[in-house]
């Protein structure tokens, strides 16, 4: 089984934990405030959908997708909007929820495109982040765990559109493919 799905960097007991602790600041931050919260598509739907629930203020939420890695391993160097968000975020707090934070270049152009459109404020929550590749500087308002530079697949996370299912998050050995 391990094999197949690569070696377990976040086991499920521990993304449930910080999950848990991330919605508790996130409800006293916003305590008062209506949430508008944008989900990244493919990447951050499993994150999305269990954060949501540990969020105990009024959220709505609205889903965008871009253009990631598609079939290789490396990033692209671009970003495309694939889809956009069907609201209007001016006026209100937006926080935008990403897998992982990589090079940072998605975000880096993310969130200029987003506050362009006048949020009241705009902040980051990313499950993962991969500080040693990053090359953009991206405000990282929440993060979820710092993991290596090493490819990573599961909790939503895929490698060609597979492991999204996995409920933990491993390192994809080139083994296994
Ligand atoms: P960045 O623009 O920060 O360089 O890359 C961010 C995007 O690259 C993420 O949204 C994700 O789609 C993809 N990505 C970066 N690192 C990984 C990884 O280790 N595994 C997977 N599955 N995707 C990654």
């Amino acid at each position: 089984m391990e094999r197949i799905f690569g070696k377990p960097l976040v086991t499920q007991r521990e993304i449930e934990k910080r999950i848990k602790e991330i919605g508790t600041k996130i409800t006293a931050d916003y305590e008062g405030k209506e949430l508008l919260m944008v989900c990244l598509l493919k990447g951050a739907y499993v994150f999305f959908a269990d954060l949501v629930r540990t969020i105990h203020i009024p959220v709505s939420v609205d889903f965008m997708m871009v253009s990631s890695y598609g079939d290789r391993t490396s990033s692209s160097g671009v970003v495309k909007i694939i889809s956009d968000i069907s609201s209007d975020i001016k006026g209100k707090d937006v926080l935008i929820v990403e897998d992982i934070v990589d090079s940072g270049l998605t975000l880096d152009y993310l969130y200029k495109n987003l506050n362009a459109r006048k949020p009241d404020s705009l902040k980051i929550c990313a499950l993962l982040n991969k500080a040693e590749r990053r090359k953009y500087d991206v405000p990282l308002d929440y993060v979820g765990f710092t993991v290596p530079n090493k490819f990573v697949i599961g909790y939503g996370l895929d490698y060609q559109d597979n492991y999204r299912n996995l409920p933990y998050i491993a390192v994809l050995d080139v083994s296994d493919i």
